[in-house]
């Protein structure tokens, strides 16, 4: 089988640059293994730079509008609204459905397979496919678009995974290791805000996603169950208290995945699989429709060397303002410092809040 372009992963960045490939003319093919619809450990706020790029694409998924951020700890609060227009918290099962959708009207081709093994040429990728441990069809195409997560078979393959670093163990630093987890609450959102509360050890956000449904994501680096993570944030649990919970809980990390390139020959990558800082800005989806943009426009420009500067380009605000809170909240004095400080200095968190939400490169 051939195709003008193989899509590895069919979460919204392969699904996104499926579409975005078919408004250049070409016949793309995605690869999925998982049926239907697909849910995931997300926070589900999306950005307003990411809600404007799939609303571009004709994708509108159903949710609930978001005016900003705000931080909560010990009792202050601290907030900063989006000066671009509204993000949208959306349910991740909604988003999938809506950009399943769209890819379907554009007559964009799925295949039930995993890419199993991946080879190149000058001239073409063969990628050999799976399904539970049954061959699929071989499939070559010119180009090649790693969608496929956060611990992307691809990348690995294809030797692209960057570890801590010579120098990171010289200097006996150990990298630091986060996790997220989240669940869902059938409750009346209590505000329009994507609310951080800062803990100890780490942060719980909450995102209304509609009328009568807020998710709660949890990151740290500590690996305890929800409930006992959510015990830290004694304020955030009262306002849970009583609600009913009506999603099973669902966990991803170690977050931080580190990429030595995003271009190897043919074959690209683009979202989680071609690198991830944290999920504490909320950042990835919008992240990942601008990768799956500008991998697209340099394929199409028969200079795929061009996506790693547009890649740099698209990710280094997100990159540096998340990599530099992460690493300054490390020890918990900042941690407490964190909410008072950004109270005292509103236009950096205002800056910053908005650096993030401006649509991307
Ligand atoms: C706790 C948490 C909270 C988050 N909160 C937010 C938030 O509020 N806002 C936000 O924008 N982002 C958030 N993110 C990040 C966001 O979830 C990711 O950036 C986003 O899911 C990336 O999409 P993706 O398509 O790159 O990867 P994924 O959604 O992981 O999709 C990858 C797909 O590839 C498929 N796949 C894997 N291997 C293969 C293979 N060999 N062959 C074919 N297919 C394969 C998988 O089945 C999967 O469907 C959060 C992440 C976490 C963990």
């Amino acid at each position: 089988m051939s195709a003008d372009v193989i899509i590895i992963g069919g979460g919204p960045v392969g699904l996104a640059a499926a579409l975005y490939a078919a408004r250049s003319g070409l016949a793309p093919v995605v690869l999925e293994p998982r049926a239907g619809t697909i849910d995931k450990a997300c926070g589900e706020g999306l950005m307003p730079g990411g809600l404007l790029a799939l609303g571009a694409l004709g994708v509108d998924p159903q949710g609930h509008d978001l005016r900003g951020i705000r931080y909560v700890a010990r009792g202050r609060v601290v907030e900063a609204d989006f000066r671009a227009g509204p993000g949208r918290g959306v349910r991740r099962t909604t988003l999938h459905d809506a950009l399943r959708e769209a890819v379907a009207a554009a007559g964009i081709e799925m295949l039930p397979f995993s890419a199993i093994e991946v080879t190149q040429d000058d001239a073409a990728v063969t990628v050999r496919t799976a399904h539970s441990g049954t061959a699929g069809p071989v499939l070559t195409a010119p180009w090649v678009i790693a969608a496929d997560g956060l611990h992307s078979p691809t990348r690995r393959s294809l030797g692209l995974d960057r570890d801590h670093g010579a120098v990171g163990r010289m200097a006996g630093m150990r990298p630091l290791r986060r996790y997220g987890l989240r669940q869902h609450y059938g409750i009346r959102p209590w505000g329009d805000h994507v609310e951080v509360h800062w803990g100890t050890h780490g942060e719980a956000y909450v995102t209304p996603v509609s009328d009568d449904l807020v998710g709660v994501a949890v990151l740290s680096k500590q690996r305890n169950p929800l409930s006992d993570s959510l015990a830290e944030f004694p304020h955030l649990r009262e306002r849970l208290d009583g609600a009913p919970v009506v999603t099973s809980v669902r966990g991803a990390g170690p977050l931080r995945q580190r990429t030595t390139r995003r271009v190897a020959g043919r074959v690209l990558l683009a979202g989680d699989a071609s690198g991830y800082v944290d999920a504490l800005t909320g950042e990835g989806i919008s992240l990942g429709l601008a990768h799956a943009r500008a991998a697209v426009a340099a394929f199409v420009a028969g200079d795929p060397q061009s996506y790693e500067r547009s890649w740099r380009l698209a990710s280094r605000r997100y990159s540096l303002l998340t990599h530099t809170l992460v690493q300054v909240t490390r020890p918990t004095w900042t941690r407490r410092l964190l909410v008072p400080a950004a109270a005292t200095l509103p236009p950096v968190f205002h800056g910053a809040v908005n650096e993030l939400a401006r649509p991307g490169s």
